[in-house]
């Protein structure tokens, strides 16, 4: 394993982790797209052990281990590829958890997404493209990628075409053209070649010309909600989504998911974009594991305030935060009135990856809470947050809904 890697934009894997507030973090995604619930067990448990016993699911889909160190995350590796466990390499081509299986998808990206992976892994562009470039293939239906930023993105247009656009998410990306299945291959291909010879730290948007089309100015739309509990599957089977609260839950409370759900007779789990995990099998297992994700503490229903409310990493998983921002939020969600607008905490002001919320509160150097302009302390944040959450008029749609 190498050293730690400190720098900005790097990619985490479990034998590069990088150096965080709470240790390291490692990041992983199993290269065949699902974990049967005994992997992921094992890997919860190995968690528990080698880490701080938090884990995560991104935004994007990706499983984090938190507060390991350099001994423990070589163990961690090692526990890994035990259980069988793959991690993806190479350069990341996404597309939705449940291409294949959803009915309601336009097209399913699974097969061209393989095809484009495994042809960038011939032409070893993996070495040669820095470690952030990604490619997203979106089929659309329940669990779509459309808020996933993708330096090439090739969207489902129906009837075997796809929509090929750059740097962004579905609404935001530079449309280039609509195209066949056929044509897609060579065309992504194509673009990742032309951002590899500008070098490492080059980003599909690099390719855009002054003159090349735009996406709609403005802020970009806030994403459809993406749906909790259950979802019908082709062939009578079901996925059950759950939403880890906040982005994280305790290693222990998923591998007792897994457990039980493996002992249920669910079939594999999927990671989800939205900090979420599905859990797939008969249609008839997807209640009986939604009750089982209540019980655990994940969010399983769709009106739980938990899902209104946002956080950066905060203190003390980020080193540059000035507040606890999940402890904050956590107690936000236990006061918020049913229908509430959304409210996003960052810890610090560099607000990373801040989302569209109604409501946004930033942690200052004092250690207080910047919120419209007032600094307050911690306690008095709660109040005043909820007060402004009240006010907003996307409250009083979401009451009078
Ligand atoms: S906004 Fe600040 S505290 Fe939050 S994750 Fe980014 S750097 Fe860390």
């Amino acid at each position: 394993m190498s050293a730690p890697d400190l720098r900005r934009g790097a990619c985490p894997t479990l034998l590069d982790p990088m150096a965080t507030g709470d240790g390291l973090l490692a990041r992983l995604v199993p290269a065949r797209g699902a974990f049967s619930p005994a992997e992921l067990a094992g890997l919860a448990r190995a968690a528990e052990q080698r880490g701080n016993g938090v884990v995560e699911v991104t935004a994007r889909g990706s499983f984090q281990i938190r507060g390991l160190t350099p001994a423990s995350s070589a163990a961690l590796a090692a526990d890994a590829a035990a259980l069988g466990i793959e991690p993806r390499a190479g350069v990341p081509v996404e597309t939705g958890p449940l291409a294949g299986l959803d009915p309601s998808e336009i097209d399913d990206g699974s097969r061209l997404a393989r095809s484009i992976a495994e042809g960038a892994a011939r032409a070893g562009l993996g070495d040669r493209l820095g470690p952030k470039v990604s490619v997203v293939v979106d089929g659309g239906g329940a669990v779509p990628l459309a808020a996933s930023l993708a330096d090439v993105r090739l969207d489902a247009a129906g009837h075997g075409q796809w929509r090929l656009g750059l740097a962004g998410t579905r609404a935001m990306a530079s449309p280039l053209a609509v195209i066949s299945a056929d044509e897609a291959e060579g065309r992504v291909f194509a673009l990742l070649g032309i951002v590899a010879s500008l070098g490492r730290a080059a980003r599909g948007r690099d390719l855009l010309a002054g003159d090349a089309p735009r996406p709609p100015r403005g802020s970009p739309p806030e994403a459809s909600p993406l749906p909790v509990g259950a979802i019908p599957l082709r062939g009578g089977a079901a996925a059950c989504r759950l939403v880890l609260p906040f982005g994280q839950v305790s290693a222990s409370a998923l591998g007792t998911l897994a457990e039980e759900a493996g002992l249920l007779g669910l079939r594999d789990i999927r990671l989800s974009p939205g900090h979420a995990v599905l859990l797939i099998g008969e249609a008839a297992l997807a209640e009986p594991v939604r009750a089982l994700g209540r019980r655990l503490g994940f969010v399983a229903d769709a009106d739980d305030p938990r899902l209104r409310v946002s956080a950066c990493a905060g203190a003390p998983a980020c080193a540059s935060a000035h507040l606890d921002t999940k402890r904050l939020v956590g107690a936000l969600a236990a006061l918020m009135a049913p229908g509430s607008a959304t409210v996003h905490l960052s810890g610090c002001a560099k607000r990373c990856a801040e989302p569209k919320a109604a409501v946004r509160a930033v942690g200052t150097d004092a250690g207080r809470v910047s919120l419209d302009g007032a600094e307050l302390s911690g306690a008095d944040a709660v109040p005043a947050i909820l007060d402004a959450l009240r006010t907003h008029p996307a409250s009083r749609r979401g009451r009078a809904a």
